[in-house]
């Protein structure tokens, strides 16, 4: 593994342990708990029957914004290689990303679009509850591809969006397995919203190496992935920068991170369509002066953090929204936190992290 890939990975990895730290984490762990062991094997869980919605009504509480990682979906190849235990502590598999759904929509949440929840007129379904759901580092990178995950997304002759994977299309990463929840339980998404996709450049972006300008095939592959973001984007999701190169902005200096920014908008924003979300890698914020300077040279206005509680909160033009990662770590030290949402316990495959 190259010196860069190396650093990237850990990069990413470290995106909720940055924001663990930052957020006191010690306080926050629970005692671990005995919880059932399950098959390896991903068996989607029967969903439960839909519901009518009911009136909607203007939601006035916090807004709950959860986020995963690319969904591992050989879990022998990527919790148990060299690199097994980063995966284990910062992603899930196909199988728990689907019972956590299944859970989440059996307890009245529903999903909601950041821009709505943004902007304080978000409605919501009478007795249901709110979250914001997004994906950091939908970009298949080559180490994700090496150790168990898909190649990339792409358009399936039936027109929806699938993971290539070893020559198939099929439906086990977070885009395919929601879009077909959210088919058969419409009432999940708040019109039809589902989820923030936030994707870096240095490695192009769904898969597709859009960023190797010397590519023969270059064309196609930057024709493919318009292809892919314009279904998404018609099918309730939304694109986010996570910053071209992964850059840690805590520590990155101002003229980095605006130089990154301007790579961002020239190589990657004009395949995603404009944005004005931006998703801090490690959950790291930069300093205000910063952060003004993404707001206004570049037009970014809501900052995503990493945080263990809800927080929503305008300030100086700007909206900055903190998230709440669902991962190993947090399976093992958010039980209690994440018990709103799902129980660690009938969702975690204990079998396939032993
Ligand atoms: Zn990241």
């Amino acid at each position: 593994m190259s010196d860069p890939q190396h650093r990237r990975r850990i990069a990413c990895a470290a995106c909720t342990a940055a924001a663990l730290l930052a957020a006191g984490c010690g306080g926050g762990h629970d005692a671990p708990q005995p919880v059932p062991t399950r098959s390896a094997a991903e068996v989607p869980p029967a969903p439960p029957p839909a519901r009518p919605a009911g009136p909607r009504v203007r939601w006035h509480g916090p807004v709950e914004h959860l986020f995963v990682h690319p969904l591992v979906t050989r879990p022998s190849i990527a919790f148990h290689g060299a690199q097994g235990r980063g995966f284990r502590d910062y992603f899930i598999t196909t199988g728990e990303f689907r019972r956590m759904l299944a859970q989440m929509y059996s307890r009245g949440w529903v999903l909601a679009d950041i821009e709505r929840a943004a902007s304080g007129r978000l409605t919501v379904p009478r007795g249901r509850r709110p979250v914001i759901l997004s994906v950091d580092d939908l970009n298949y990178y080559g180490y994700m591809r090496a150790s168990g995950f898909g190649e990339r997304l792409e358009i399936a002759p039936d027109g929806r969006v699938a993971v290539r994977d070893h020559g198939r299309d099929v439906r086990n990463d977070v885009v395919p397995v929601l879009d077909d929840f959210v088919a058969a339980h419409q009432d999940f998404a708040i019109d039809g919203a589902k989820g923030v996709i936030a994707v870096t450049g240095y490695e192009g972006l769904l898969g597709e190496r859009t960023q190797d300008a010397s590519a023969p095939d270059i064309a196609a592959r930057r024709a493919r992935v318009r292809r892919v973001v314009a279904r998404m984007r018609a099918t309730g999701w939304r694109f986010a920068s996570h910053s071209w190169g992964h850059l840690d902005h805590a520590t990155a200096s101002a003229a980095r991170i605006e130089a990154d920014a301007e790579r961002w908008r020239t190589q990657v924003e004009p395949l995603t369509g404009p944005t004005d979300v931006y998703v801090y890698p490690f959950g790291a914020a930069p300093s205000d002066g910063v952060r003004a300077v993404l707001y206004r040279r570049f037009g970014f206005r809501i900052f995503c953090t990493i945080d263990v509680r809800p927080v929503l909160k305008r300030t100086d033009g700007v909206v900055v929204v903190a998230r709440r990662h669902v991962d190993g770590l947090a399976f093992d030290g958010q039980r209690a936190n994440l018990r709103r949402f799902f129980d660690v316990g009938d969702v975690e495959d204990r079998a396939a992290r032993r």
